[in-house]
């Protein structure tokens, strides 16, 4: 196997050395359970509270609105759930098409459940409408759940004015933030956004832990319902070790976010120009509008991005698909869909996402192997 070239960070991140070394101490060391009177625990409740000040600290929130979760899908359960019980007469939820599965398969779901559910359309860059948002909100409508910014395309949403316009309207409004903190700045005590979902394994941190920030005043209902650990607001022994890192985490991704908008932009900039430039018939999904700065969504005419990722993997190079394998058929993602790409380019969909690790070398690699692989494949497929 060659060097790995990792550029599929928005499926998961490696954890940060420092990371894993503040971490390691509450394995052996600091084992006591944060809710027990003894001081050994006590002493692990001041670690967990100072890692909640800096998840808060990052998403410029009050302590007290941090929520640890196991993982992204979890908060963003908790937070449709939540609403739905808190307001039981209200059936309908406005969502994007675009979503990720968290929220987008959990849509679907409670349709079967009696529950209507707008799903918002986007534009061919992946943009939605605020106007569309405005004209679908009801007295009937319990949440607006719109993505932060899109796993596949890196397309950025405008949900700052999103929450304002729900505000305006009374309906909570809540984002799932998974791929974007970390990225672009946050700043919630600026917005009124209700409810944001994050994931540690997105931003150098482990899998398998989460966060729900839920605004101080609204109507929340747990989702696990047990002990009295998050203030009665999520029941279960904290995943203390995994919350450190995520602390730890948070405070490296304050410190690294400039690194990403200006180091890591110049790497995705470089490598997007670079595949335009070298292989005829690609199309960048969601060049018109705001993207995170790590995100690389490209489409080549004619070949599968299947094949594609099998070939990029012989080389050493993890990337991801914007399709998913259903029942045999190898059938587009919803998000390209939803976008209306035509079909010869949606198949051939990849995506590169990149994080501070990575390095000018192995753009310059990607830049070398990814144009023969595409002729390779164009060469041998019945459409080109
Ligand atoms: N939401 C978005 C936008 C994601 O990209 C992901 C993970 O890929 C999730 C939610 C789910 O997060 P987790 O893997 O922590 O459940």
């Amino acid at each position: 196997m060659n060097k790995i070239v990792y550029f599929d960070n928005n499926a998961t991140t490696m954890v940060s050395p420092e990371v894993k070394e503040a971490m390691e101490p509450f394995f052996t060391e600091l084992y006591g359970n944060p809710s027990s009177m003894h001081q050994f625990g006590g002493q692990v409740k001041k670690h967990l509270e100072q890692a909640r000040a800096r998840v808060a600290s990052m998403l410029g929130c009050e302590s007290e609105e941090i929520i640890f979760t196991s993982c992204g899908t979890e908060s963003d359960s908790t937070a449709v759930y939540s609403a739905l019980r808190a307001f039981p007469d209200k059936k309908h939820i406005i969502t994007t098409s675009v979503e990720h599965p968290a929220i987008y398969n959990l849509c679907k779901y409670l349709e079967t459940q009696g529950y209507r559910v707008t799903y918002l359309k986007v534009d061919q860059e992946g943009m939605i409408d605020l106007e569309e948002l405005k004209n679908s909100i009801t007295p009937d409508t319990a949440i607006v759940s719109i993505m932060w910014a899109n796993n596949e395309t890196g397309v950025i949403f405008p949900v700052e004015q999103a929450a304002e316009i729900c505000r305006e309207k009374g309906v909570l409004f809540h984002t799932d933030a998974v791929q974007a903190v970390g990225k672009i700045p946050i700043n919630l005590s600026r917005t009124k956004i209700d409810m944001l979902s994050l994931s540690g394994h997105k931003l150098h941190a482990p899998k398998g832990i989460g966060v729900l920030y839920v605004r101080k005043g609204i109507k929340f209902v747990p989702y696990l319902m047990g002990g009295h650990q998050e203030k009665n607001r999520r029941a279960g022994t904290e995943n203390v070790p995994y919350i450190i890192g995520l602390g730890k985490a948070a405070e490296l991704a304050v410190a690294n976010l400039e690194k990403e908008n200006t180091y890591v932009a110049k790497l995705r900039d470089k490598l997007e120009k670079g595949l335009v430039e070298r292989v005829p018939n690609v199309r960048v999904n969601g060049a018109r509008s705001p993207r995170l700065p790590n995100t690389l969504s490209i489409s080549f005419e004619f070949v599968e991005g299947e094949s594609i990722l099998l070939l990029l993997s012989d080389y050493g190079i993890c990337a991801s698909t914007g399709s998913a394998c259903s029942s045999g058929s190898l059938e587009p993602s919803h998000v390209l869909l939803a976008m209306n790409l035509p079909f010869t380019f949606a198949h051939g969909t990849v995506r590169f996402s990149l994080s501070i690790y990575n390095t000018e070398e192995e753009v310059d690699y990607v830049l070398e192997v990814v144009p023969q692989v595409i002729k390779k494949l164009r060469e041998i497929s019945p459409f080109a």
